[in-house]
């Protein structure tokens, strides 16, 4: 299988109106471009969302302007300079084969052909026709995919828009009459068409499995775990000027993307090179685009840049410019990332399906600020390799969960639960109360609370009541539990009496109600101060977070200093050398889009390395190996980094 190194995906889409579809694609010059730029892989399409064709079939509708096997001469092109080519399938989209065969439309359950209720997207959108996979169109993908495989040397196939869409056709109706779903049940229409998705899934991959066994699949719009179950490498697509992804979801996907291959598959961080798909006319600044690609480098993700080329399919020299200058920069660093782990001390526990929540982005934006190393993990993960567990705002404990928990704890493990977390699953008792050494009386009865620290968490705090912002619960600490904040209580509640709204709201007194308590390893902080830190913040919230981590892992993997909060910091490891990457980049929101325009400089930046069963010797700037001075103190190995713009990478050896 293709191990993809530097990737582009041109997403193109051409509407029917185009008159002259390929008629400036120079393959050898196009493809020369790509070798330039220093790229392996490229996606390109053989059937989009408009259910045109650009390969040379026999099955499906070609654009009916091109005149040419563009995607058969492009592959022909690419393979003369080594470049692997996966071919794009839009699969839950094929707009003119919805207009020639109504019977294939899906029907929303609310009974609509054009334009379902799916999302909010208007009229305008290429989700105006969505296909029912259980209707013939279902043989006619899968003989077209067939098509591409037995006539092409492609290394695999991008399958986009496995949204599963509900439909209420008389084929699906059947379907679930014969399955004994409830058909007027919203819920179960969609689960039905979720896992018509899954079925059509498993049939592509069992075709394809006939022809070799050795492609790189993914389907584009299943969660990551049926990816890893059906397809054979992950993909994080994000752009992040574009408002359902933003800059919260990359941090947060490969966090999470990062554990699930331990049997070493690529992950791959798509971005754009421009601001949104269907956007023709722009390039992102080389520091935004350099901050998406760096950042995914950083947790072990290869580059995948997405763009559109002109339907005329001209060679814009304006966008391989941009993208050579991004990928020649990292390509210079190449020896540090082939096959680089991260490294991690902390798992924080997702309830189900990993996804931008409150709790999760402030947790998230809390570690990175403090340069902690983390991933994101599901409950059924080996904890073993964690030395901290977090369990942010509202993680039940399920029976399996409370038992892997508790050997993880037996094992010298340490957790911080904040909010409900660690309730049982009637949310009424500690399923560990024994370890947690509180016990549960119910929803704290003061809204908003404010909390005071007590000494040993005070570092760094400033000496007033400080606000909680989100309902917190209330606990009493048994005998041996060590108290160390407690809730202050407002004169009364933010709300409306009758007579009075009570908008202003001081704090009245300290109460006896923990708000942050220690009983061995384990931390609970009664409220949920991640879903606080997504709404407003506080940086009060993080640094009595940071006070709590302190007293649990009071020696981190990785300790930095002289970066901004805003700036990143990872650890991957290859066999014999640690890289510690930095990014000094800032997301600034302008109107209503985020972006990023600059690489920052710092200076005087130092890099701690916690030395355990790695023990550095030197240490050097890359990718021109500038040597370093090495330090130790403690347990550490310390650098300082003069100056840097940017991103830059740090190798221990
Ligand atoms: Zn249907």
């Amino acid at each position: 299988m293709h191990n993809p190194k530097y990737c582009l995906f041109f997403d193109n889409h051409t509407m029917a109106a185009c008159p002259d579809v390929g008629v400036d694609f120079d393959a050898a010059a196009f493809s020369q471009k790509l070798s330039d730029c220093g790229v392996d892989l490229i996606g390109f399409p053989a059937k989009c969302n408009q259910g045109f064709c650009y390969y040379n079939t026999a099955i499906g509708i070609r654009h009916p302007s091109l005149r040419r096997d563009m995607f058969g001469e492009l592959v022909a092109a690419c393979q003369t300079r080594k470049i692997a080519v996966t071919a794009y399938f839009n699969c839950g989209l094929s707009n003119e084969d919805a207009i020639r065969h109504p019977e294939w439309n899906t029907i929303s359950p609310g009974g609509a052909i054009l334009h379902p209720d799916i999302y909010e997207l208007g009229w305008v959108s290429p989700y105006i026709r969505t296909m029912c996979v259980n209707s013939p169109y279902r043989d006619y993908l899968i003989s077209m995919i067939l098509e591409v495989a037995n006539k092409y040397p492609v290394a695999g196939f991008l399958l986009d828009s496995f949204n599963g869409f509900p439909c209420i056709c008389p084929v699906c109706i059947e379907k679930m009459k014969a399955a004994g779903i409830d058909w007027r049940n919203r819920k179960e229409v969609e689960t039905f068409a979720h896992s018509s998705m899954i079925r059509l899934a498993e049939d592509i991959v069992a075709a394809l499995h006939s022809k070799s066994g050795d492609y790189l699949v993914y389907f584009l719009g299943l969660s990551a775990q049926d990816n890893i179950r059906l397809g054979s490498y992950l993909e994080c697509e994000c752009l992040p000027t574009y408002p359902c992804w933003g800059y919260d979801h990359l941090p947060i996907m490969s966090h999470h993307l990062r554990t699930l291959t331990s049997d070493n598959r690529s992950i791959i961080n798509m971005t754009g090179r421009f601001y949104e798909w269907g956007d023709f006319g722009s390039i992102r600044p080389r520091a935004a685009i350099e901050y998406d690609v760096f950042y995914g480098i950083a947790n072990g993700m290869r580059p995948n840049i997405g763009g559109h080329i002109h339907p005329r399919g001209s060679t814009q020299h304006a966008i391989f410019d941009r993208i050579q200058e991004v990928y020649s920069t990292a390509q210079l660093n190449e020896e540090w990332y082939d096959n680089a782990t991260p490294i991690a001390d902390i798992g924080i526990i997702v309830p189900g399906e990993v996804d931008k929540t409150p709790s999760l982005i402030g947790v998230t934006r809390i570690l990175s600020e403090l340069k902690i190393q983390f991933d994101i993990i599901l409950g059924n993960t080996d904890f073993s390799r964690y030395r901290l567990l977090i369990l942010p705002d509202a993680v039940p404990l399920t029976p399996s969960l409370a038992a892997a928990i508790k050997t993880f704890l037996d094992n010298g493990g340490a957790i911080i639960a904040t909010g409900f977390s660690g309730l049982d699953q009637t949310g009424k008792k500690f399923a560990l109360a024994k370890n947690w050494g509180i016990k549960h009386v119910g929803e704290c009865k003061f809204f908003p609370a404010f909390f005071q620290p007590l000494p040993q968490l005070a570092n760094g705090l400033p000496d007033i009541p400080l606000a909680l912002y989100e309902r917190c619960i209330e606990v009493v600490a048994e005998n041996e539990t060590e108290v160390a904040a407690l809730l202050v209580k407002p004169y009364f509640n933010r709300e409306w009496d009758g007579v009075y709204t009570n908008f202003y709201l001081p704090p009245d007194k300290k109460t006896n109600l923990p708000l942050v308590t220690f009983k061995g390893k384990v931390a609970h902080v009664a409220s949920p101060i991640f879903s606080a830190y997504h709404k407003l913040a506080s940086v009060d919230l993080r640094t009595l977070f940071a006070n709590v981590l302190n007293k649990l892992l009071p020696e981190p993997v990785l300790k930095v200093s002289g970066l901004p909060s805003f700036g990143k910091a990872t650890i991957t490891r290859q066999s014999g050398r640690r890289m510690v990457h930095l990014l000094n980049y800032v997301p600034e929101l302008r109107g209503k889009s985020e972006i990023v325009e600059d690489a920052l400089y710092a200076k005087e930046v130092k890099v701690s390395l916690r030395c355990d069963s790695f023990s550095p010797t030197k240490a050097y700037l890359a990718p021109h190996k500038t040597p370093l001075a090495l330090t130790r103190e403690n347990n550490y190995a310390s650098v300082i980094v003069p100056e840097m713009h940017g991103y830059q990478l740090i190798v221990f050896e």
